[in-house]
Protein backbone atom coordinates (compact mmCIF):
# COMPACT_ATOMS: atom_id res chain seq x y z
CA UNK A 1 0.00 0.00 0.00
CA UNK A 2 3.07 2.78 0.68
CA UNK A 3 6.27 2.92 0.13
CA UNK A 4 7.13 3.58 3.96
CA UNK A 5 5.92 6.95 4.14
CA UNK A 6 4.90 8.31 7.60
CA UNK A 7 4.84 12.23 7.33
CA UNK A 8 1.59 13.39 6.02
CA UNK A 9 2.06 16.90 7.75
CA UNK A 10 1.94 19.40 4.94
CA UNK A 11 4.54 21.98 4.24
CA UNK A 12 2.89 25.52 6.04
CA UNK A 13 1.40 27.65 3.43
CA UNK A 14 3.55 30.84 3.20
CA UNK A 15 6.77 28.93 3.86
CA UNK A 16 9.93 31.13 5.21
CA UNK A 17 13.73 30.89 4.42
CA UNK A 18 14.47 32.69 7.53
CA UNK A 19 17.02 30.85 10.24
CA UNK A 20 14.35 29.82 12.72
CA UNK A 21 12.06 28.48 9.94
CA UNK A 22 15.12 26.46 9.02
CA UNK A 23 15.86 25.11 12.19
CA UNK A 24 12.21 23.96 12.94
CA UNK A 25 12.12 22.69 9.25
CA UNK A 26 15.46 20.63 10.03
CA UNK A 27 14.54 19.35 13.10
CA UNK A 28 10.57 17.87 11.81
CA UNK A 29 12.66 16.29 8.91
CA UNK A 30 14.75 14.28 11.66
CA UNK A 31 11.68 13.36 13.64
CA UNK A 32 10.13 12.45 10.26
CA UNK A 33 12.89 10.82 8.86
CA UNK A 34 13.72 8.13 11.66
CA UNK A 35 9.46 7.25 11.81
CA UNK A 36 9.48 6.84 7.91
CA UNK A 37 12.96 4.82 8.09
CA UNK A 38 10.50 2.35 11.31
CA UNK A 39 7.78 1.95 8.99
CA UNK A 40 9.99 1.33 5.60
CA UNK A 41 11.87 -1.39 7.28
CA UNK A 42 8.72 -2.97 9.50
CA UNK A 43 7.12 -2.66 6.14
CA UNK A 44 10.15 -4.40 3.70
CA UNK A 45 10.67 -7.32 6.57
CA UNK A 46 7.12 -8.05 7.40
CA UNK A 47 5.05 -6.97 4.31
CA UNK A 48 6.95 -6.11 1.32
CA UNK A 49 3.91 -7.27 -0.66
CA UNK A 50 2.48 -3.95 0.47
CA UNK A 51 4.96 -1.97 -0.91
CA UNK A 52 3.09 -3.29 -4.10
CA UNK A 53 1.58 -0.12 -5.64
CA UNK A 54 3.92 2.27 -4.66
CA UNK A 55 5.05 3.07 -8.29
CA UNK A 56 5.71 6.81 -8.14
CA UNK A 57 9.49 7.71 -8.10
CA UNK A 58 9.42 11.32 -7.02
CA UNK A 59 8.79 10.61 -3.37
CA UNK A 60 11.19 12.63 -2.05
CA UNK A 61 8.91 15.58 -3.38
CA UNK A 62 5.82 14.23 -0.89
CA UNK A 63 7.41 14.44 2.50
CA UNK A 64 7.06 17.50 4.37
CA UNK A 65 10.61 18.30 3.56
CA UNK A 66 10.89 18.28 0.00
CA UNK A 67 7.84 20.03 -0.26
CA UNK A 68 9.03 22.54 1.62
CA UNK A 69 12.42 22.49 0.28
CA UNK A 70 11.08 22.99 -3.58
CA UNK A 71 9.08 25.69 -2.58
CA UNK A 72 11.62 28.08 -0.40
CA UNK A 73 14.89 26.89 -2.43
CA UNK A 74 15.69 30.13 -3.65
CA UNK A 75 15.21 31.83 -0.83
CA UNK A 76 17.33 33.53 1.82
CA UNK A 77 18.82 31.04 3.94
CA UNK A 78 18.00 27.98 2.31
CA UNK A 79 19.38 29.27 -1.22
CA UNK A 80 22.61 27.88 -0.07
CA UNK A 81 25.60 24.81 -0.93
CA UNK A 82 24.92 23.21 2.40
CA UNK A 83 21.01 23.42 1.80
CA UNK A 84 21.00 22.18 -1.64
CA UNK A 85 23.66 19.20 -0.54
CA UNK A 86 20.99 18.06 1.95
CA UNK A 87 18.07 18.32 -0.41
CA UNK A 88 20.49 15.84 -2.74
CA UNK A 89 21.17 13.57 -0.41
CA UNK A 90 17.43 13.73 0.92
CA UNK A 91 16.26 12.87 -2.81
CA UNK A 92 19.20 9.89 -3.41
CA UNK A 93 17.90 8.49 0.01
CA UNK A 94 13.97 8.30 -1.08
CA UNK A 95 15.34 7.30 -4.61
CA UNK A 96 16.62 4.23 -3.34
CA UNK A 97 14.69 3.18 -0.78
CA UNK A 98 11.53 3.53 -3.40
CA UNK A 99 13.54 1.45 -6.06
CA UNK A 100 13.94 -1.19 -3.19
CA UNK A 101 10.34 -1.15 -2.24
CA UNK A 102 9.31 -1.58 -6.12
CA UNK A 103 11.12 -4.56 -5.84
CA UNK A 104 10.30 -5.96 -2.89
CA UNK A 105 6.98 -5.33 -4.16
CA UNK A 106 7.32 -7.67 -6.68
CA UNK A 107 9.10 -10.18 -5.05
CA UNK A 108 12.81 -9.90 -5.82
CA UNK A 109 15.27 -10.45 -3.13
CA UNK A 110 16.93 -7.80 -1.73
CA UNK A 111 19.97 -6.28 -3.32
CA UNK A 112 21.94 -5.95 -0.33
CA UNK A 113 24.51 -3.22 -2.09
CA UNK A 114 21.81 -1.65 -2.77
CA UNK A 115 20.55 -1.37 0.50
CA UNK A 116 24.09 -0.74 2.11
CA UNK A 117 23.95 2.54 -0.72
CA UNK A 118 20.63 3.41 0.50
CA UNK A 119 21.29 3.22 4.27
CA UNK A 120 24.69 5.65 3.58
CA UNK A 121 22.83 8.03 2.70
CA UNK A 122 20.41 7.92 5.12
CA UNK A 123 23.30 8.44 7.50
CA UNK A 124 24.35 11.17 5.70
CA UNK A 125 21.20 12.90 5.38
CA UNK A 126 20.62 12.40 9.13
CA UNK A 127 23.98 13.88 10.30
CA UNK A 128 23.44 16.73 7.93
CA UNK A 129 20.35 17.70 8.65
CA UNK A 130 21.61 17.79 12.17
CA UNK A 131 24.51 19.69 11.64
CA UNK A 132 22.98 22.24 9.86
CA UNK A 133 20.16 22.20 12.36
CA UNK A 134 22.73 23.04 14.88
CA UNK A 135 24.02 25.68 13.04
CA UNK A 136 20.92 27.52 11.93
CA UNK A 137 20.17 27.81 15.86
CA UNK A 138 23.29 29.15 17.27
CA UNK A 139 23.27 32.21 15.48
CA UNK A 140 19.60 33.45 16.04
CA UNK A 141 19.33 32.66 19.78
CA UNK A 142 22.31 34.47 20.25
CA UNK A 143 21.79 38.05 18.55
CA UNK A 144 20.79 40.89 20.22
CA UNK A 145 17.60 42.07 18.22
CA UNK A 146 18.16 45.37 17.75
CA UNK A 147 21.54 46.36 16.94
CA UNK A 148 22.50 42.41 15.43
CA UNK A 149 25.23 42.31 17.43
CA UNK A 150 26.24 39.27 20.04
CA UNK A 151 24.61 39.55 23.35
CA UNK A 152 26.07 39.14 26.42
CA UNK A 153 25.85 34.84 26.47
CA UNK A 154 28.43 35.03 23.57
CA UNK A 155 30.65 37.84 25.32
CA UNK A 156 31.05 35.80 28.38
CA UNK A 157 32.45 32.66 26.56
CA UNK A 158 34.58 34.93 24.12
CA UNK A 159 36.00 36.76 27.41
CA UNK A 160 36.25 33.45 28.84
CA UNK A 161 38.40 32.13 26.48
CA UNK A 162 40.56 35.65 25.66
CA UNK A 163 40.88 35.27 29.23
CA UNK A 164 42.28 31.95 29.31
CA UNK A 165 44.50 32.10 26.47
CA UNK A 166 46.06 35.02 28.39
CA UNK A 167 46.50 32.68 31.19
CA UNK A 168 48.39 30.14 29.46
CA UNK A 169 50.61 32.48 28.35
CA UNK A 170 49.52 33.69 25.10
CA UNK A 171 49.09 37.98 24.11
CA UNK A 172 47.13 39.77 26.45
CA UNK A 173 43.44 41.24 25.05
CA UNK A 174 42.01 44.00 25.55
CA UNK A 175 38.35 45.11 26.89
CA UNK A 176 37.10 48.13 26.42
CA UNK A 177 33.29 49.79 26.97
CA UNK A 178 31.99 52.18 25.23
CA UNK A 179 28.82 54.35 26.18
CA UNK A 180 26.56 57.04 23.90
CA UNK A 181 26.91 60.50 25.36
CA UNK A 182 23.83 62.08 26.45
CA UNK A 183 21.88 59.49 25.42
CA UNK A 184 18.51 59.92 26.83
CA UNK A 185 18.77 63.65 25.87
CA UNK A 186 19.13 62.22 22.34
CA UNK A 187 16.13 60.36 23.05
CA UNK A 188 13.82 63.43 24.91
CA UNK A 189 14.76 65.34 21.79
CA UNK A 190 13.86 62.85 19.00
CA UNK A 191 12.02 60.01 20.37
CA UNK A 192 12.89 56.47 21.53
CA UNK A 193 12.12 55.01 18.05
CA UNK A 194 14.70 57.62 16.92
CA UNK A 195 17.12 56.58 19.83
CA UNK A 196 17.04 52.81 18.31
CA UNK A 197 17.86 54.00 15.22
CA UNK A 198 20.77 55.82 16.28
CA UNK A 199 21.80 52.98 18.31
CA UNK A 200 21.46 50.74 15.41
CA UNK A 201 23.18 52.62 13.05
CA UNK A 202 26.27 53.24 16.16
CA UNK A 203 26.40 49.60 16.53
CA UNK A 204 26.79 48.94 12.78
CA UNK A 205 29.60 51.80 12.68
CA UNK A 206 31.79 50.64 15.45
CA UNK A 207 31.26 46.85 13.55
CA UNK A 208 32.56 47.93 10.18
CA UNK A 209 35.42 49.82 11.71
CA UNK A 210 36.60 46.98 13.53
CA UNK A 211 39.98 44.87 12.69
CA UNK A 212 38.20 41.61 11.46
CA UNK A 213 39.66 39.53 14.66
CA UNK A 214 37.84 42.10 16.88
CA UNK A 215 34.33 41.64 18.51
CA UNK A 216 31.72 44.16 19.41
CA UNK A 217 29.20 43.03 21.63
CA UNK A 218 25.34 44.97 22.86
CA UNK A 219 26.69 44.74 26.61
CA UNK A 220 23.20 45.97 27.96
CA UNK A 221 21.30 49.93 26.98
CA UNK A 222 23.75 52.20 25.18
CA UNK A 223 26.56 50.33 26.05
CA UNK A 224 28.84 48.12 24.15
CA UNK A 225 31.50 46.25 25.07
CA UNK A 226 34.79 45.99 22.70
CA UNK A 227 37.15 42.70 22.75
CA UNK A 228 40.46 42.95 21.27
CA UNK A 229 42.53 39.90 20.96
CA UNK A 230 46.08 40.25 21.29
CA UNK A 231 46.14 44.07 22.09
CA UNK A 232 48.60 46.28 24.19
CA UNK A 233 47.14 49.33 25.72
CA UNK A 234 48.60 51.09 23.17
CA UNK A 235 47.81 49.83 19.99
CA UNK A 236 43.88 49.67 21.99
CA UNK A 237 44.26 53.51 22.15
CA UNK A 238 44.78 53.61 18.37
CA UNK A 239 41.81 50.91 17.70
CA UNK A 240 39.44 52.94 19.88
CA UNK A 241 40.26 56.10 19.04
CA UNK A 242 39.54 54.95 14.94
CA UNK A 243 36.39 53.87 16.49
CA UNK A 244 35.28 57.06 18.24
CA UNK A 245 35.84 59.08 15.88
CA UNK A 246 33.90 56.94 13.32
CA UNK A 247 30.77 57.38 15.55
CA UNK A 248 31.62 61.38 15.88
CA UNK A 249 31.93 61.15 12.00
CA UNK A 250 28.64 59.09 11.36
CA UNK A 251 25.86 61.50 9.19
CA UNK A 252 22.56 60.83 11.10
CA UNK A 253 19.82 62.36 10.16
CA UNK A 254 16.02 63.44 12.44
CA UNK A 255 12.57 62.46 10.30
CA UNK A 256 12.54 66.39 9.86
CA UNK A 257 15.78 66.21 8.26
CA UNK A 258 17.87 68.39 11.01
CA UNK A 259 21.52 66.78 11.42
CA UNK A 260 21.95 64.53 14.62
CA UNK A 261 25.17 64.40 16.04
CA UNK A 262 26.50 61.06 18.35
CA UNK A 263 29.25 61.31 20.14
CA UNK A 264 30.81 57.76 22.55
CA UNK A 265 33.03 58.20 24.99
CA UNK A 266 35.25 54.65 25.79
CA UNK A 267 37.28 53.25 28.92
CA UNK A 268 39.75 50.35 28.28
CA UNK A 269 41.35 47.88 30.06
CA UNK A 270 43.41 44.77 30.23
CA UNK A 271 42.10 41.60 30.26
CA UNK A 272 44.65 40.34 33.24
CA UNK A 273 45.36 36.98 32.92
CA UNK A 274 46.04 36.74 37.18
CA UNK A 275 42.51 38.40 37.59
CA UNK A 276 39.13 37.59 36.22
CA UNK A 277 37.74 38.88 33.52
CA UNK A 278 35.13 40.64 35.10
CA UNK A 279 37.64 42.21 36.89
CA UNK A 280 38.48 43.75 33.18
CA UNK A 281 35.06 44.80 32.68
CA UNK A 282 35.17 46.62 35.85
CA UNK A 283 38.39 48.38 35.33
CA UNK A 284 37.34 49.38 31.65
CA UNK A 285 34.04 50.62 33.07
CA UNK A 286 36.59 52.95 35.41
CA UNK A 287 37.89 54.22 32.17
CA UNK A 288 35.30 54.58 31.06
CA UNK A 289 33.99 56.84 34.18
CA UNK A 290 36.97 59.43 34.28
CA UNK A 291 36.57 59.86 30.16
CA UNK A 292 33.06 60.86 31.03
CA UNK A 293 34.05 63.47 33.66
CA UNK A 294 36.55 64.43 31.19
CA UNK A 295 34.23 65.52 28.99
CA UNK A 296 33.07 62.75 26.73
CA UNK A 297 34.10 62.25 23.43
CA UNK A 298 37.10 60.60 23.81
CA UNK A 299 38.88 57.44 25.06
CA UNK A 300 41.28 56.99 28.30
CA UNK A 301 43.11 53.95 29.55
CA UNK A 302 43.26 52.66 32.97
CA UNK A 303 45.69 53.53 34.76
CA UNK A 304 46.55 51.16 38.32
CA UNK A 305 46.25 52.56 41.24
CA UNK A 306 49.96 53.15 43.03
CA UNK A 307 50.32 51.04 45.61
CA UNK A 308 49.40 52.23 49.05
CA UNK A 309 53.21 52.39 50.54
CA UNK A 310 53.82 54.23 47.00
CA UNK A 311 51.49 56.49 47.83
CA UNK A 312 52.82 56.88 51.19
CA UNK A 313 56.41 57.68 50.01
CA UNK A 314 55.61 60.66 47.74
P1 LIG B 1 26.11 59.86 29.64
O1 LIG B 1 26.78 60.70 28.63
O2 LIG B 1 26.54 60.18 31.02
O3 LIG B 1 26.24 58.41 29.35
O4 LIG B 1 24.56 60.24 29.59
P2 LIG B 1 23.37 59.35 29.08
O5 LIG B 1 22.17 60.23 28.96
O6 LIG B 1 23.76 58.60 27.87
O7 LIG B 1 23.25 58.30 30.25
P3 LIG B 1 22.04 57.85 31.11
O8 LIG B 1 22.53 56.62 31.82
O9 LIG B 1 21.53 58.96 31.98
O10 LIG B 1 20.90 57.47 30.12
C1 LIG B 1 20.99 56.38 29.25
C2 LIG B 1 19.82 56.46 28.36
O11 LIG B 1 19.87 55.43 27.37
C3 LIG B 1 18.51 56.28 29.08
C4 LIG B 1 17.82 55.16 28.36
O12 LIG B 1 16.48 55.45 28.16
C5 LIG B 1 18.55 55.07 27.06
N1 LIG B 1 18.48 53.73 26.48
C6 LIG B 1 18.98 52.58 26.99
N2 LIG B 1 18.70 51.54 26.16
C7 LIG B 1 18.01 52.06 25.11
C8 LIG B 1 17.42 51.48 23.94
O13 LIG B 1 17.48 50.27 23.68
N3 LIG B 1 16.79 52.33 23.08
C9 LIG B 1 16.72 53.67 23.31
N4 LIG B 1 16.10 54.45 22.43
N5 LIG B 1 17.24 54.23 24.43
C10 LIG B 1 17.87 53.45 25.31
MG1 LIG C 1 25.19 54.10 30.03
MG1 LIG D 1 25.34 57.14 27.98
Amino acid sequence: MNDGRAFDAPAPATPSAGAAALRDELDQALTDHLAWLRTWHTTLFAAPGDFADSARYDSHHLCRFGAWFARVRHQGLANQPAMRDLAARHAAMHDKAHALARAAGAGRPLDEAAYAAMMADVEAFLNRARILEKAFAAPGADLDPLTGLPNRQVMRRDLDREHERARRGGDSATVALADLDHFKTLNDTHGHAMGDVVLAATAATLEANLRPYDRVYRYGGEEFLILLPDTGPKRAAVVLERLRAAVAGQHLTAEDGAPITVTISIGHAPLAPERSPEDGAEKADLALYAAKAAGRDRVVGYVPEPPDDAAGQS
